[in-house]
């Protein structure tokens, strides 16, 4: 149990185990919490650039466990190189209501501003992830089925600064978490601190105004949101075509070289510099491999045959 001091605000915690808030809204466990105000009797929490949430203190006490801090970092074992810097919990998400506005009538560019806010700031879907409908039943009726697969550590969608579970944590040790069986975290690659989660907005958004037929988007809105872009600029990386906006439509991938958003390196997901809006066919082409492991693919093919190596020199030359 922990023991707080009444008005002790300099305290970093975090859930024990995930539950349900609600019936959309999961509590992650192992997600970093700043202790905004304690009384005694509620403490209020906040992780992240999140609204707040409000707790007993009973339940504080219970639930959740203290992070070691010092003046630039909080600690804990569940986040990349095991630390936070503080400064990503004064970051705040970037608004962009007076863009949406301003392309209301406009759904295809709507479209690509609100997927790019999407990947900006959320992880991927996931459908094995257990329902809270599911889970309340599930902990009324515990299942003792065990070739029945139940939940998922992954959520369905979550902020992108919750705990990254890593590729080799197994079923088998999920179903022993204290969680189980609610999810406990994203993907690996899905993972972005606050910092970078705006960072991936802005630079998504000016891709979207550096492309070919590109609406114009209003100076002041601009300069807010510190948008850099310069129209007929934006190539698709895949095929070096510039971009053009005018082949965009609602359903994204609907129809060859509408957009998409492409990684160069798909296993390293929506970092910054790695996820650019190209062509949905080329995309496709691209597969899963990196740019870089397609590049060796075709240097590995033309060792062994000499007219693909001719051709490659020629084209280079
Ligand atoms: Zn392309």
């Amino acid at each position: 149990m922990m023991h707080i001091e009444p008005d002790n605000n300099s305290l970093w915690v975090a859930r024990k185990t995930t539950i349900p808030q609600g019936k959309n809204k999961w509590l992650c466990a192992n997600i970093i919490y700043k202790v905004i105000t304690n009384d005694n009797i509620t403490v209020k929490l906040q992780t992240f650039n999140f609204d707040s949430i409000t707790v007993s203190i009973s339940e504080f006490q219970e639930e959740f466990y203290q992070l070691d801090y010092d003046e630039e970092y909080v600690y804990s074992p569940y986040y990349p190189t095991c630390k936070v810097s503080l400064s990503e919990f004064d970051i705040k998400r970037i608004s962009i209501n007076k863009l949406e506005k301003h392309f209301e009538k406009n759904p295809s560019i709507l479209n690509a501003i609100k997927k790019a806010k999407q990947d900006a700031y959320n992880s991927k879907g996931n459908q094995f992830c257990i329902t809270i409908e599911k889970y309340n039943d599930y902990k009324i009726n515990p299942k003792s089925n065990k070739l029945e697969r139940i939940g998922d550590p992954i959520f369905n969608r979550s902020t992108r600064h919750s705990p990254p579970i890593s590729k080799s944590y197994t079923y088998d040790k999920f179903t022993k978490s204290a969680s189980f069986p609610a999810p406990i975290g994203i993907r690996e690659e899905d993972f972005a601190l606050p910092s970078e989660q705006n960072e991936i907005l802005i630079d998504l958004l000016s891709q979207i105004f550096s492309c070919k037929n590109a609406p114009v988007c209003p100076e002041e809105i601009k300069n807010e949101l510190g948008l850099h872009f310069q129209k007929d600029t934006h190539i698709c990386l895949w095929c070096g075509e510039i971009m053009d906006l005018s082949n965009i439509n609602q359903n994204y991938c609907a129809e060859e070289h509408s957009i998409n958003f492409c990684h160069r390196i798909p296993e390293l997901g929506t970092k910054k510099g790695n996820v650019y809006i190209g062509h949905c066919s080329c995309n496709r082409e691209q597969g899963g491999y990196s740019e870089e492991q397609r590049v060796e693919q075709i240097i590995r093919l033309a060792k062994t045959n000499p007219k693909y190596k001719q051709l490659i020199l020629d084209q280079l030359s």
